[in-house]
């Protein structure tokens, strides 16, 4: 009679939102019958966007990629500068790993057909249950098993944007960056990837010193990219990102990759209001052990992508620095072998500071940081 009082306790609790819908939203890949959104397919019923125009990610099909010579290649600049005291900041949010850093002038991103200048804020990952999965974009239908995702706001008001841009449209810009798997670690992201250990647990964040870090270590050699208007991809999914997804992949290791999967989203039974825990003290144990039990193996982050969204009428752009050569194929995609050896055109770095290597780090969290800095802008809503 206990239990069953409590079962019907808890699934009150949770039918009345008394469980914040903004900390249940997951990657569960099983369906919830239950409209919870502990499930992508359900994200769009707590948060509407979700289910709006502009959804990311998409895959990139080479059907619908347009090679835009217009494009100019994107420069990075000050991607190799170091921030105060070469310290990071490491979160895991529940949802992802977030890197941030305090720079006295912070990398950014020019031209590449950018509507304005892009200041970077944060970066984090997206991965999945195996190696064969876990990134968000794909190019045509291929995943990789690790995404990164370098975050940037727009500089200044949006009132120095030419007429007919959208100025909520363009309020971020993201750079995806793939990893595809090999052998050995990656050693330019392995002082992140070690670092990870120390945290497992959610909002427990750890300063880290990377002396020798920069961003411009997560670059690619070449940096021909693809180019369309899209979303945030996680809630609240806000169509206000100019994405650009560069075709060339970094590598990463199996074992860098499991370092991802250790870490621990939150569980359920943290998310039982006090409230409740008031009602009954045996009660509250009896439902903080049956949770602890119930979701114990799937405990951990396994899986964090979003499947991918419907492209629409959107067009793909694509800059390509040797298009010349490939008029008659499909857009560098014919490459996908390209992206997938990391088979190196002598990618000229587009930063205008010290060239670096082409490999890959990183890590990065959530878009709570974006969503914060977003709520600054006050004409948003969010
Ligand atoms: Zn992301």
């Amino acid at each position: 009679m206990l239990l069953h009082l409590v079962g019907s306790l808890v699934v009150l609790l949770a039918s009345c939102g008394f469980v914040k819908a903004s900390e249940k939203w997951g990657y569960s890949s099983e369906e919830e019958e239950d409209g919870s959104p502990r499930t992508p397919a359900n994200w769009s019923l707590s948060y509407p966007n979700c289910g709006r125009h502009n959804q990311s990610p998409i895959n990139i099909d080479s059907k619908y990629v347009t090679v835009d010579r217009s494009l100019e290649e994107i420069l990075f600049v000050d991607y190799d500068d170091y921030p105060t005291n070469q310290t990071w900041k490491l979160l895991n949010n529940g949802h992802t790993v977030q890197l941030q850093a305090n720079f006295s002038h912070p990398p950014q991103l020019h031209a590449g057909g950018l509507n304005a200048k892009y200041e970077f804020i944060q970066m984090h990952f997206h991965w999945g249950e195996d190696d064969f999965e876990g990134s968000e974009h794909r190019i045509n239908s291929r995943k990789y098993p690790l995404e990164l995702h370098l975050v940037h706001k727009r500089r200044g008001s949006g009132r120095t944007l030419a007429t007919g841009i959208d100025i909520k449209a363009s309020l971020l810009a993201v750079v995806g960056i793939f990893f595809d798997l090999q052998v050995d670690d990656n050693e330019d992201i392995k002082p992140i990837t070690d670092a990870l250990s120390r945290i497992v647990n959610p909002d427990e964040p750890v300063l880290i010193d990377l002396p020798t870090f920069t961003l411009q270590s997560l670059l690619p050699v070449q940096r021909d990219y693809f180019r369309y208007d899209g979303s945030l991809t996680t809630p609240p999914c806000d169509a206000v990102v100019q994405w650009s997804v560069l075709s060339q992949a970094l590598s990463i290791s199996t074992a860098q990759l499991t370092s991802f999967r250790k870490l621990r989203h939150h569980t359920h039974g943290t998310t039982v209001p006090a409230a409740y825990l008031n009602l009954n003290n045996v009660t509250a144990v009896e439902v903080a052990v049956n949770e602890t039990a119930l979701h114990d193996e799937d405990n951990y982050i396994i899986r964090n992508f979003r499947p991918v969204q419907d492209l629409g009428d959107r067009r793909i752009l694509q800059y390509s620095s040797t298009n010349a050569a490939r008029v008659d194929r499909p857009p560098s995609m014919a490459t996908e072998t390209e992206a997938e050896s990391g088979a190196a055109k002598d990618g000229s770095s587009s930063s205008p500071g010290k060239s670096k290597k082409n490999s890959a780090a990183a890590v990065g969290g959530g878009w709570s940081v974006v969503l914060s800095t977003m709520v600054l802008a006050a004409f948003f809503r969010f």
